[in-house]
């Protein structure tokens, strides 16, 4: 068996990892870790719940441990760039967990925040940085920032930091660090974007790659239901009251949609809250918080905001609209089956996004279960053979309503918040 002693972590970053909680490496831990830390340059093709931050963080914490004495200065040795803000506090997060028995310092940099606090912490000393480009970029220009001692880079979902429009950042960061240094690169898609980007700024890197480059991972129940447009608010409440939910991500393309989701669903009595861009970095935090210590059962999220997200347990991802990106699929369903646990993914179809949904399944190369939620009933107007229920279902339409009676009841005990959730 696969052992994190076997893969050469020594004393103290093994300590800590044993002290998260974690016997057995996943498996780009297991490829990764040894090929990091013999120093070599890597490409790693994982998406987010396979196991990667860690895969990254430990021989990252086991080399800079080795000779922590060396920096006296303690100027940054090692800089995590990563797309979003969520991201860059849970890399941060992992690295203290991980690091607890070295005396490494690390600080997430991150704007929407308050800089001086960064400042100070950084006059202070840090071995390890993670950062969002723009921030950094922010620190570099005003010299609060030296990244002249940095060995090691890591740049985390690299394909979403493309999509995001941080290649020119990107450039500039990488330009300001020695160019004699270990990169390894993270990314769950390998569009030739991110190949480009690979081969003019890492060297002769290994290649190791988990759960096949384009498929979700395979944890991860994934149905599409066809539903007209303005169908698609009753279809969220019927699935929420007809699946067994537990912990909801619901993914919007807007912000405005997004909002506007939520705004529904507190009304029905969900604990829901929401998640985007427009929100200050504190309501992001508390929504995240309060979704994370189970206050809000359901998350509403932009694909941007919910990127990275490492919140345990999510039992159900719902595509309130179907994601016109195939990669942003891929990303979306990724935040339900992490690690090991089983997840349920919910694409919403209308007849107008059918195009995204043959683009989803060329691009994942495996057709979608689709599902009909037989007493859920369509509109009229729906019914032109695309939207009809089964005829099982019409036979059935008697006894609908009394199921959603029952439905509703279940969840009450589960998708919905306590009294004071409700209030939020
Ligand atoms: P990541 O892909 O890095 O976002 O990690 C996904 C989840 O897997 C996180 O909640 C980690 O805490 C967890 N995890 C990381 N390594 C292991 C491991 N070796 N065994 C079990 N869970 C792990």
């Amino acid at each position: 068996m696969i052992t994190f002693e076997s893969l050469g972590l020594s004393g103290k970053t093994l300590q800590g990892v044993l002290a998260a909680g974690y016997t057995t490496p996943t498996p780009i831990q297991a490829q990764a870790i040894p090929v990091a830390r013999a120093g070599r340059d890597l490409i790693g093709c994982a998406q987010t719940g396979t196991g990667k931050t860690a895969a990254f963080v430990l021989p990252m914490l086991d080399r800079l441990s080795a000779e922590e004495r060396r920096n006296g200065s303690r100027r940054a040795r090692a800089l995590v760039v990563t797309p979003t803000r969520e991201l860059a506090s849970q890399v941060e997060k992992a690295i203290r967990t991980y690091g607890t028995f070295t005396r490494l310092r690390s600080l997430a940099i991150f704007g929407g925040v308050g800089i001086q606090p960064q400042l100070k912490q950084l006059r202070r000393g840090v071995d390890v940085v993670v950062a969002t480009p723009g921030r950094l970029l922010d620190h570099l220009g005003r010299g609060s920032l030296d990244l002249s001692r940095v060995e090691v880079l890591v740049l985390d979902e690299a394909d979403r930091m493309l999509d995001m429009g941080f290649i020119h950042d990107i450039r500039k960061i990488v330009a300001a660090i020695p160019a004699r240094r270990q990169t390894l690169l993270f990314s769950a898609t390998m569009p030739k974007e991110v190949q480009a980007l690979a081969n003019t700024i890492l060297s002769d890197p290994a290649f190791v790659e988990v759960g096949g480059r384009r498929n979700p991972a395979e944890t991860v129940m994934q149905q599409v239901c066809s539903v007209a447009s303005h169908q698609k608010m009753d279809l969220l409440y019927h699935v929420l009251d007809t699946e067994p939910v537990d912990n909801v991500l619901v993914f919007s393309r807007t912000k405005h949609r997004a909002n506007r989701i939520t705004r529904k669903l507190s009304k029905r009595g969900f604990a829901a809250t929401v998640i985007h861009s427009n929100r200050t970095q504190g309501q992001r935090q508390r929504a995240l918080g309060g979704f994370r210590n189970g206050t809000f059962k359901i998350l509403v999220a932009t694909d941007i905001a919910a990127r990275g997200l490492d919140v345990d347990g999510i039992s159900h991802v719902i595509n309130f609209n179907t994601p016109n990106q195939a990669e942003d699929y891929i990303h979306r369903i990724g935040r339900t089956g992490r690690a090991q646990a089983s997840g349920h993914a919910i694409t919403f179809v209308a007849k107008e996004e059918e195009r995204y949904l043959r683009d989803i399944e060329r691009h994942t190369g495996q057709r979608l279960a689709r599902k009909v939620y037989a007493d859920f009933e369509h509109d009229a107007e729906a019914k032109n053979g695309h939207h009809r229920p089964s005829e099982q279902a019409r036979k059935h339409t008697g006894r609908a309503d009394a199921n959603r009676q029952q439905g509703r009841h279940r969840r009450r005990k589960s998708v919905r918040g306590s009294q004071s959730a409700r209030r939020r």
